[in-house]
C-alpha cells in the first residue's frame, strides 16, 4: 500500500492511496476534484473509493465531481449521511471497512464536527486523522464538546507508537508556534521543530507524523485531563 499526498486547496492534504497490486486506490478528503483529476491523468489507477473523515468542504468538495468521472464509491460516517455528498457506504464506530486489499478500523471522534471518524489502517499502521489531530496540534472544537475531543484524542493516542498520522491540513509550522510557547523546555520537540522547518523550506509535506513523536511534542496529547486540555484549546483559539 502505496500513499501519495497530493496538496489542495491553501493547505489542505488530500491522500491517495494505491494497492500497488491491483492498482486500485481510494481517496481521502478530496477538498476538490482537479488536483485528483491532474495526479490519476495518464496513469492506470482506478479510484474506486472516496473515503471522508467529515463533512466540512475542504474535505469533501471532490466528492460530486470524482464520483461521476470514475464512479468511486464514497464511504463516511452514518451520521453524516445527509451531509457528506452522494455518500453510498455508512459507517459506524469500530467497525471493520474492508473492500478488495484495503482494510481499515473506523473510530468515530467528535469533537471537531459530530460525525468526525478516522480510518485506521491497521495493518500498515496508518491512520487518517481529517481534522481532529494534526501534526503538534489539533483540531478546533466547532460542534462537540472539550470532552468528547478530549476523549477523541485519548482513543488515537491508544494506538502503536509507531503509527504514522496522516493529517487533513499542513499546519505544523503554525501549531509547533504554540507548542513551543506552552512547553519551552522541551529538547525532543525542538529537534522536531528543526525538521519541520527544514521541509518547509524544500516545500515538503511535514506529514504523515510519528504517533510516538506526537506523543512527546504535541502540548494537547501531553494535557493530562479535559480541565488542562480545555485551556489549552481555549488559549490556541487567541493565539
Ligand atoms: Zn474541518
Ligand atoms: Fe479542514
Amino acid at each position: 500500500m502505496k500513499i501519495e499526498i497530493i496538496k489542495c486547496l491553501q493547505d489542505n492534504y488530500s491522500y491517495m492511496i494505491i494497492d500497488e497490486k491491483t492498482q486500485i486506490a481510494c481517496v481521502v478528503d478530496p477538498s476538490e476534484a482537479a488536483p485528483i483529476i491532474n495526479f490519476l491523468n495518464g496513469k492506470k489507477i482506478t479510484l474506486k473509493y472516496i473515503l471522508n473523515t467529515h463533512h466540512h468542504f475542504d474535505h469533501i468538495g471532490g466528492n460530486i465531481e470524482l464520483k461521476k468521472k470514475y464512479n468511486s464509491e464514497v464511504v463516511g460516517f452514518k451520521g453524516d449521511r445527509d451531509r457528506i455528498p452522494k455518500i453510498d457506504t455508512l459507517l459506524d464506530d469500530n467497525q471493520i471497512w474492508k473492500r478488495d486489499n484495503f482494510e481499515a478500523k473506523i473510530y468515530h471522534i467528535p469533537g471537531h464536527t459530530k460525525g468526525h471518524i478516522a480510518f485506521h489502517f491497521f495493518n500498515e499502521k496508518k491512520i487518517f486523522t481529517g481534522d481532529t489531530l494534526f501534526s503538534l496540534g489539533c483540531g478546533r472544537i466547532f460542534e462537540g464538546t472539550y470532552n468528547q475531543m478530549f476523549s477523541s484524542l485519548n482513543r488515537i493516542k491508544k494506538l502503536p507508537g509507531n503509527t504514522e498520522i496522516y493529517c487533513g491540513h499542513e499546519y505544523t509550522l503554525k501549531n509547533s508556534d504554540f507548542c513551543l510557547a506552552n512547553d519551552s523546555e522541551n529538547t525532543k520537540l525542538k529537534e522536531k521543530i528543526i525538521k519541520i522547518k527544514e521541509k518547509i523550506k524544500n516545500n515538503l509535506p511535514t506529514l504523515p507524523t510519528i504517533l510516538s513523536d506526537e506523543l512527546e511534542c504535541n502540548i494537547f496529547l501531553k494535557a493530562k485531563d479535559v480541565k488542562s486540555f480545555s485551556k489549552l484549546r481555549d488559549l490556541k483559539d487567541n493565539f
